[in-house]
């Protein structure tokens, strides 16, 4: 009788809020569609792939739309099957078994998973009480264990608060060992280090087309490094990573500079409106609600009744994220915003009712 083995026997599929939610705040995607003229552009480009061919395996039409965007060096950038194959690929290829992984809590979760997928030990340095990364404490750890990497998000989902510049230089200066630099929200910060990414031998900064950009359909997201990193990297990727579907969607998009700027800054702005109405909210139910300040496209909640709340607003048809004694909000439509705030008052009202 054939046994699972035990890094794999009892693991769960991923399983997202499924069913008809007529809202949907809780995979921090972006709340529009494009627009119909890019719509246009990318039915035109389907109708001209050559379905039986393989996709270009360096996906250079995409990576050079995707460089430009950044004003940064094609050369040094990667395409994957969304940011997520590049943690994966990173975990499997650039660390060596007995290596440890390094991240920080809370953090996104999926870096533990890839890890331990690898065999990889995992070790977590706490956050500090008021959710920023203790910098020191964390080269200290770094530097006193058999670390092959280090890996964070910046700014930090789900926390959405960010680490300054200086900072991020400091950690990777301090350090020997690979830094994983996951900017996945960093669209809607400024405190980017794309374009110092040459400076560092030990440097792989992620990017992806989910969030900001509005393409978590297509699955693609960047590894930005200097060149020998992206030579390891497409060394060691599978070949055709990237289908051809999206790599032709992906190039349409991020050729749209103007379009995706003024789609960041209304994503921001939505941002900012939702934090304003919530800490209304905390102002008038302060035993329930505690709102943090960040720099991302979602907001986060400290909450005294998340699981309650979470659970009621499903009924509503309304899908936030859950998690502990937080809940974590993506920022969505003018329409969306205010029916999510008036849900959370109804429930707030009927529970101080009880
Ligand atoms: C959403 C997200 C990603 C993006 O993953 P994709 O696989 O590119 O969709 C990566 N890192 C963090 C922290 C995220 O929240």
């Amino acid at each position: 009788m054939y046994k699972l083995n035990k890094k794999i026997r009892d693991l769960e599929p991923y399983d997202p809020i499924t069913g008809e939610m007529k809202i949907r705040l809780d995979a921090n995607e972006s709340c529009v569609n494009f627009p119909d003229d890019i719509m246009q552009e990318i039915h035109t480009a389907i109708d001209n792939i050559s379905f039986n061919r393989y996709p270009d395996p360096n996906a250079e039409g995409v990576c050079k739309a995707f460089a430009d965007y950044y004003g940064i060096n094609p050369s040094n950038v990667v395409a994957g099957n969304g940011s997520d194959e590049l943690i994966s690929i990173i975990c499997t290829s650039f660390l060596m078994k007995g290596q440890s992984v390094i991240t920080v809590a809370p953090d996104f979760s999926m870096y533990r998973f890839y890890c331990s997928i690898s065999e990889l030990e995992c070790k977590t340095v706490e956050k500090n009480d008021d959710l920023t990364i203790d910098v020191d404490k964390l080269i200290e750890t770094v530097n006193n264990s058999n670390a092959g990497a280090v890996i964070f998000s910046n700014p930090c989902n789900p926390t959405s608060k960010g680490l300054d510049k200086e900072e991020v230089r400091r950690l990777i200066k301090s350090v020997d060992t690979l830094v994983v630099l996951d900017e996945a929200y960093m669209d809607f910060w400024d405190k980017s280090l794309l374009d110092e990414v040459c400076d560092y031998s030990n440097l792989i900064i992620l990017r992806t087309a989910s969030k900001a950009v509005g393409a978590a359909a297509i699955r693609l997201g960047f590894a930005v490094a200097c060149e020998t990193i992206i030579k390891a990297i497409k060394a060691v990727k599978s070949p055709y990573n990237v289908n051809t579907v999206s790599q032709e969607i992906g190039r349409i998009v991020y050729s749209h500079k103007e379009y995706l700027t003024k789609k960041r800054n209304y994503i921001v702005s939505q941002r900012q409106k939702l934090y304003n109405d919530v800490v209304e909210l905390s102002d008038k139910y302060p035993q329930f609600f505690t709102v943090i300040n960040g720099c991302s496209n979602f907001v986060f909640v400290k909450s005294t009744i998340g699981k309650e709340l979470f659970e009621y607003l499903l009924s509503q048809g309304t899908a936030i994220r859950y998690m502990g004694e937080f809940i974590r909000i993506t920022a969505g439509t003018d329409e969306e915003n205010s029916t999510l705030i008036f849900q959370i008052e109804e429930f707030c009202k009927n529970s101080l009712k009880e």
